[in-house]
């Protein structure tokens, strides 16, 4: 793996692409910097190197050419602080503007470029736009794991106008070994608990991670097409009906490969998908109509917390319940204390997708598991055992 450690970047200019799509409000503050924090120590290697670094991301999904409401001019202030340099801001990431700032930038400086994503070119994954932003530096940096499954103009395509200059950032460097260190060389028992509203978006990571896992827990919406599967009256739970016969050849598949497979036996059902709706527990599989399952149950709880226990890797994706409504939220704060004890007792647990980290972070419990990914969608494609075109391009 190439990384940015391999190389002395005094005197060079570094184009980096991160991950600065952050939340904000409409004071346009940051309300969670992670990704930011995430791509620091890199672009403070280059600089302290004595090297230029030009940062390139998108922020938001723009529909039509530039809103101020995604500019990127927005993370200059708190990039500034955070680096202790004060950062230029060019305003289009192309052309005449970039162009000029470049050229009068002095080592250690650094440089934000307007959103990628103002120009269409950006996603299409086009070569001409590509070698644009290619001409603006020696040097090519990739830090940004959260878009590395997409072949994005700055994310892919680039990287071919640097043969011999392309690296890795550490952002990308950990994200890679953690997860690749969790499919390759996991200690055993090694538990996958799933959650998250849908079977559908998680097939993939199913069937591969049968060949890997002892235990797989299933937890969420997810539950109920697996009930279904099994016989069991669901209510008005969530259902992906036309993966029924889906799940049937999982749990078949699970019995051949030897994977235990656990489904909640009761959940927290609820009479309207709302906080305050009428809630009482049912056994998973005699849900009455009219219905719907919104959190696993305690006796779920307690089975899914002693596989938890004994495990020594875990991988965690996807809420337990509805979590985001107060009412449904306990199996999922429930797993993830259990997942934080274990760790505390020398288990490597990694947790990543979107939901699982906010979950994560509303309990305080980031820094007590062993990992948390930040880039949902790509951590899920690479569990998937697909081949990231913005990993492929540096390697290649
Ligand atoms: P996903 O994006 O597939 O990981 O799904 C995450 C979403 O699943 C969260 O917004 C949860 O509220 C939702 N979810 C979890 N459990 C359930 C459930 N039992 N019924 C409906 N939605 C659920």
């Amino acid at each position: 793996m190439k990384t940015i450690d391999d190389l002395n970047f005094n005197g060079l200019k570094a184009i980096i692409r991160v991950d600065f799509n952050v939340p904000l409000n409409d004071k346009f503050e940051i309300t969670d910097p992670t990704r930011i924090d995430a791509a620091i120590p890199t672009i403070k290697k280059i600089i302290n190197d004595g090297g230029m670094a030009i940062l390139m991301s998108h922020l938001g999904r723009p529909k039509q050419g530039p809103e101020d409401k995604f500019s990127l001019r927005h993370l200059a202030p708190a990039l500034s602080e955070k680096l202790g340099v004060n950062v230029k801001f060019a305003s289009d990431c192309i052309g005449d503007v970039p162009r000029k700032l470049v050229s009068e930038m002095k080592k250690g400086e650094v440089l934000l470029l307007e959103n990628l994503r103002f120009y269409n070119d950006e996603k299409a994954g086009n070569f001409e736009f590509a070698e644009k932003l290619a001409s603006l530096a020696d040097v090519y940096v990739n830090d940004a794991f959260g878009t590395a499954h997409r072949a994005h103009a700055s994310t892919a395509i680039i990287a071919g106008y640097f043969p011999d200059a392309k690296y890795f950032g550490y952002v990308m460097v950990n994200e890679l070994t953690h997860i690749n260190a969790l499919l390759s060389d996991a200690k055993k028992p090694f538990t996958a608990i799933l959650g998250g509203a849908k079977v559908s978006g998680k097939i993939e990571i199913i069937k591969n991670l049968l060949n890997k896992v002892d235990n797989l827990i299933i937890g969420g919406g997810m539950m109920f097409t697996f009930i279904k599967a099994m016989g069991g009256n669901i209510g008005n739970s969530l259902i992906e009906e036309d993966l029924i016969d889906t799940a049937k050849q999982i749990l078949k598949d699970a019995k051949i490969k030897n994977v235990e497979i656990l489904i909640p036996v009761d959940a927290v059902i609820a009479d309207k998908f709302s906080n305050d709706a009428n809630k009482k527990v049912s056994a998973s599989n005699e849900i009455p109509d009219g219905w719907m399952g919104l959190d696993i149950g305690a006796k779920t709880r307690e089975m899914f917390s002693e596989v938890i226990a004994k495990s020594k890797t875990i991988l965690w994706n996807g809420p337990m319940g509805v979590f985001e409504m107060p009412a449904f939220a306990e199996g999922t704060q429930f797993v993830a204390e259990k997942i934080a004890e274990a760790t505390e007792k020398g288990t490597y647990s990694l947790v990543g997708g979107g939901d699982s980290v906010a979950a994560i972070n509303k309990y305080n419990l980031a820094d007590k598991v062993t990992y948390v990914s930040t880039g949902g969608g790509a951590m899920l494609e690479f569990i998937e055992g697909k081949a990231l075109p913005g990993v492929r391009a540096i390697e290649g």
